[in-house]
């Protein structure tokens, strides 16, 4: 259930409403708006009436919210999250571009693609310092001395952090370095974990499960804003299917269903989706051009030689190419790059 409030309401009214919701045993969640304040009403609401609210002064509207999602749903919160990190905002006009390996590898290797990606225009480096991998044997990344060449080589270029934390116990380390913490395709269906990134106030990039149905990704989001981070950030990711020349079939029409069952902002990774670097500029472009508010890219200095996804990952040359095609088709869409 959400409480709309009138434009007039006044804040007891407002407060009479959140109290007589914690009356009912059930969970407020305030949202303030340009023009009205919204109550989501956490919980399980089957036997509270609607009526009880409706006859209350100061409010405008009960809505029954059928999605098994309410602080992710458009009607809890009509208007777009935006979330701000530093210089970016995701979710607004905006499209923030994220670039870099797929795995911190070095010193040099970071600090070249974190120099070239900065001077292309990307706003945040992204770079896996603990690497999720299918085979135990691969390799798992640098861990924390990962993190702390990501963090060098973004200071370095005025460039922000997006790097995965691969187990819940890992959140507070990475915080100390990242600015955005990615939660990788394999965790989307870890609800102790998404309940973890739901206690920090860190932005959460929430990528999408290569099985799950959007109803099951903004349920996992969902985990998230209930535990008081309202930062979450979308990403399609590409989904299995039957189909074997890409690695993952890109679901480009996620984004403006997506767009209109959430409020959440919700940006795009063609590198994972498509696995193959030339087919990451055409569906960069189509996500941009499908309202996606920003886009993951992976970047190398030698993608041949990259001890991950070489194969999905651009060399600098075609990263410019990119970036000067997603300027050009920027002002079309009405967003800035
Ligand atoms: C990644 O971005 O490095 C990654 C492992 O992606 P995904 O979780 O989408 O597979
Ligand atoms: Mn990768």
């Amino acid at each position: 259930m959400v409480i709309i409030m009138s434009p007039q309401a006044t804040e007891e009214q407002i407060q009479a409403v959140v109290d007589k919701i914690t009356e009912h045993k059930l969970e407020p969640h305030r949202s303030t708006g340009r023009s009205r304040t919204v109550i989501g009403v956490i919980g399980t609401e089957i036997d509270v009436d609607p009526r009880v609210f409706e006859m209350m002064a100061g409010v405008a509207e009960v809505i029954r919210i059928t999605e098994p999602y309410k602080l992710a749903s458009r009607a809890f919160r009509p208007e777009p999250t935006v979330v701000r990190v530093g210089n970016v905002a995701f979710g607004s006009e905006q499209v923030v571009v994220m670039a870099g390996p797929c795995s911190v590898e070095s010193p040099e290797q970071i600090e070249s693609i974190a120099a070239h990606v900065a001077g292309a225009g990307a706003a945040v480096l992204r770079g896996g310092a603990f690497k999720p991998r299918t085979n135990p044997y691969s390799f798992q990344g640098l861990g924390e001395e990962g993190l702390r060449l990501l963090r060098d080589a973004a200071d370095a270029h005025g460039l922000l952090i997006v790097t995965e934390v691969v187990e819940p116990g890992q959140i507070d380390l990475v915080s100390e370095y990242a600015d955005i913490l990615q939660l990788g395709a394999r965790n989307m269906h870890n609800f102790a974990f998404l309940r973890e990134l739901g206690r920090t106030r860190r932005p959460v990039l929430l990528k999408r499960g290569f099985s799950a149905k959007i109803d099951e990704w903004l349920q996992a989001a969902e985990y998230v804003l209930s535990g008081g981070n309202e930062q979450v950030i979308l990403c399609e990711r590409g989904i299995r299917t039957f189909e074997n020349h890409t690695r993952n079939t890109m679901d480009i029409s996620a984004i403006p269903v997506v767009h209109r069952l959430s409020h959440l902002p919700v940006i795009a990774d063609p590198s994972h989706a498509t696995g193959r670097r030339e087919h990451v500029l055409p569906m960069a472009r189509a996500a941009m051009a499908a309202g996606a508010d920003g886009l993951m890219i992976e970047v190398h200095h030698d993608p041949d030689r990259s001890v991950s996804d070489g194969s999905q990952s651009l060399g600098f040359g075609q990263f410019d190419v990119l970036m000067g095609e997603l300027r050009r088709l920027a002002p079309v869409l009405g967003r800035t790059l």
